[in-house]
């Protein structure tokens, strides 16, 4: 079993860069400790022909877990779940249970049950609704083949809060049980060119490990990298144990070049 998983980012407004894509790089982080592996990140706009071709590629391809974010809202443009249910052939129909949410919801904010709001309650046939404990509309889990496809909201908090409490345990419990360790170090007087071939060396000393220099400073005059030192493995201590060995050459080798470990 692959464990490799998707992020979809859905939004006119993160393609003219009004929104900063922060969902992304939360669920990025999230999928990568639940020792998932995200191969892609892909952000398209709010246009039927966009969001249909990109779930379908995810099926397509196998993907274990594609997340969207975006378009669960009740205006006009939100219409990730009705693409959703094209991509997958599937009817777009009200579904109970997320009706049932939707209601409990505006009746307990005393608010009235118009139409754009029960649409909130539709998904692709076979769908199941997440709760949203934040907002009004819930998240939706649908299963074709091999994929997972989740539909989160685009408002982080709401997004966020359906992850935490409805998806993260579930992929949790289906998932790769993968530990990720990681260890960064900050280098000073060292530019990141002249790292280059110690960090080669450290990536050949284990088959398990990945490091990533990231310059911070400015690479002639003052240079400063933080070098992040990464790890999945089944067994933490491990992971651990490898991250620190290469973690420790790097420390040796750096001084000896002249260069100096400011943290880590
Ligand atoms: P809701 O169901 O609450 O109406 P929605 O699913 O319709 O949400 P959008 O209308 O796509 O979500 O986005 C709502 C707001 O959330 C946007 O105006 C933006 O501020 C924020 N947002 C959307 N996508 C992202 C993202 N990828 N990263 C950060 N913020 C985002």
């Amino acid at each position: 079993m692959s464990y490799t998983a998707w992020i979809i980012s859905i939004g006119n407004e993160l393609l003219i860069g009004k929104t900063v894509n922060t969902n992304a790089a939360w669920l990025a982080r999230k999928l990568t400790l639940l020792g998932y592996n995200v191969r892609r990140i892909i952000t398209v706009p709010d246009a039927e022909e966009d969001v249909v071709e990109v779930f379908r590629d995810a099926v397509r391809r196998g993907v274990r877990v594609a997340i969207s974010t975006g378009g669960l809202g009740p205006t006009f443009d939100d219409r990730t779940s009705e693409y959703l249910a094209k991509a997958l052939g599937r009817k777009y129909v009200l579904n109970d249970e997320a009706l049932r949410m939707v209601v409990e919801t505006f009746k307990s904010r005393g608010l009235e049950l118009t139409e754009p709001r029960l649409k909130q309650a539709k998904m692709p046939e076979g769908a199941k609704p997440l709760p949203n404990p934040v907002g009004t509309a819930p998240g939706i889990w649908v299963e074709e083949g091999n994929t997972i496809i989740i539909a989160l909201p685009g408002v982080p908090a709401e997004m966020m809060s359906i992850f935490e409490n409805y998806v993260e345990p579930k992929l949790r419990e289906i998932g790769p049980r993968l530990h990720f360790v990681e260890r960064s170090i900050t280098v000073k007087g060292v530019p990141e060119a002249d790292l280059a071939p110690i960090i080669e060396r450290g990536m050949k000393m284990s088959g398990r490990v990945y490091i990533k220099s990231h310059p911070k400073g400015h690479e002639i005059r003052s240079p400063l990298v933080e070098i992040h030192v990464y790890a999945s493995a089944e067994d933490a201590r491990g992971a651990e144990d490898e991250v620190n060995r290469v973690i420790n050459y790097l420390i040796t080798a750096i001084r000896e070049r002249g260069g100096e470990v400011l943290s880590g």
